[in-house]
């Protein structure tokens, strides 16, 4: 949570005028700009001078939109003065000024207006107003960005007044706060910055003159729920690609003999059982993501990937298969020996709907004392081949079942650039990323695959690590950190 002071003492201003007497020569104080002004234009009047600078968007109305907005806030401000003056309020030199500072992310330029107005007694008005842009130069309406359900509105209201209510500084009563934060969905300050939306509160609103502009942040992929679909494309597409899903979910219902051979589409039935609900961001604020590797070890990639993982300080979770494991049991012991961790992924990719009970006891014994043999301790994940399972399997397996939330796709793929951006495309804190160990594109993916994640603040644990904070749940299902069901 940060907090912010008003800029006014540190940054810029403007100017000042004196209304005492038309024969002073204007107080022109000499303008300092904050530096990340593209271009600018004097507005003036006979009683304030005020040089409101503004970006300039090529193609773009938006600098029309803001320049009609700092006259208004001229003309407003003039007749202040003139009733001031009315009714004997000489002492004070009114007094505006501003300043301003762009973001971009998510395709979205905010341009955050920060003003100070000092027209009669007491301390400055204080008023926030942001525009918005596209890449196109296309107005958007702060009104469009979200886009709430009367149901989904006060979950929001909700989650907005637990982050504001524990701001230093905000005012203690409790009732206030609601009330001062379900008027304020009505005329929200936020921008779009670093995968996050800053909500501004201004002074006065959450908390007194004297704790400033107040901020409360949401990582952007929180509040998705609640955004505007048609204004971001990445949430469009995950809506499509679950409508997709829910298609073929029914699809596959009625028919039954579809046994998963398909390993998306058992994917995807199991994605949809997971609870809807989804949590971005740890209590620590860090983005843990697990790296998984499927069907190994082999004995020709599997030792590339390990050293990549090792130049990279990255631990990882290999789910492997009994049998390979009894051909290759040293690849078995460096993983374990270089700390990462060794799930189970069956003796040899059955779908496991398809066997008798006693076959999946086979499956999953088997494996296990081959992986105790190489490294003393069996493994307490299980991922069914093909995402396949169903409670039964589930409860013979006594094991977390570990699926995943991010498909590189790799096995059809095969290509290095279309793993990393299909993977990148989904990656978010608390992602479990599936990939395989057996296919040389899949491996020379990964050290690009880390270092960019890497770049945008990802740190990689195993999924026992990732999935610590489920230890509450004894048997469970899991598609990322912040999606484990119980069963
Ligand atoms: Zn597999």
């Amino acid at each position: 949570m940060r907090k912010c002071i008003l800029f006014i003492l540190t940054t810029i201003f403007i100017v000042s005028c004196s209304i005492s007497g038309a024969n002073d020569p204007q107080k022109n104080t000499d303008l300092e700009h904050i530096g990340n002004v593209t271009s600018g234009e004097k507005l003036t009047t006979d009683k304030l001078n005020f040089h409101f600078d503004y970006p300039i968007y090529e193609g773009s109305t938006i600098d029309k939109t803001i320049k009609e907005w700092g006259e208004k806030l001229i003309n407003d401000a003039n007749k202040e003065i003139e009733e001031n003056k009315k009714n004997g309020l000489k002492d004070i030199t009114p007094e505006l000024y501003y300043s301003f500072n762009k973001y971009k992310d998510k395709g979205i330029n905010s341009i955050v207006y920060n003003v100070g107005k000092m027209i009669s007694r007491g301390h400055p008005e204080n008023i926030i107003k942001i525009f918005y842009i596209d890449e196109k130069g296309k107005e958007i309406n702060q009104n469009d960005f979200f886009k709430f359900t009367e149901q989904t509105k006060n979950i929001f209201e909700q989650k907005l007044l637990n982050k504001v209510k524990t701001i230093e500084g905000v005012f203690e009563d409790q009732e206030a706060l609601k009330s001062v934060v379900k008027n304020y969905l009505n005329d929200m300050k936020f921008y779009f910055d670093s995968e996050k939306i800053v909500f501004l509160f201004e002074q006065y609103t959450v908390g007194p003159y004297s704790s400033g502009i107040l901020e409360v942040e949401f990582y952007f992929s929180e509040l998705k729920e609640y955004l505007n679909p048609e204004i971001f494309p990445e949430i469009k597409k995950e809506l499509e690609k679950k409508q997709e899903q829910e298609a073929k979910q029914s699809n596959l219902k009625n028919d039954e003999s579809n046994s998963g051979k398909n390993e998306v589409n058992a994917a995807k039935i199991e994605t949809k059982t997971g609870t809807q609900k989804e949590k971005t961001a740890r209590k620590d604020g860090k983005k843990y993501i697990a790296l998984t590797f499927d069907d190994g070890p082999s004995k020709k990639t599997t030792p590339q990937l390990l050293d990549i993982l090792k130049e990279n300080n990255v631990k990882a979770t290999f789910f492997v298969l009994g049998k390979n494991a009894s051909f290759f049991p040293e690849i078995i012991k460096r993983e374990h020996d270089e700390g990462h961790e060794i799930g189970s992924h069956t003796w040899d990719h059955p779908n496991l709907l398809n066997l008798s009970e006693a076959k999946i006891k086979k499956q999953i014994e088997s494996t296990d004392e081959e992986i105790q043999k190489i490294i003393g301790i069996k493994p307490t994940l299980l991922r069914p081949p093909y995402g396949s399972h169903n409670k039964k399997i589930d409860n013979m397996a006594k094991k977390t079942i570990v699926m995943w939330n991010v498909d590189s796709l790799d096995w059809k793929n095969r290509n290095v650039k279309k793993n990393l951006s299909t993977a990148l495309k989904q990656v978010q804190p608390g992602s479990i990323i599936l990939f395989h160990d057996i296919h040389q594109p899949s491996v020379d993916t990964i050290d690009s695959l880390i270092k960019e994640l890497k770049k945008q603040g990802y740190e990689f644990v195993t999924v026992s690590e990732l999935l610590q904070e489920h230890t509450d749940i004894e048997k469970k299902v899991c598609f990322g950190e912040f999606k484990c069901d119980a069963y």
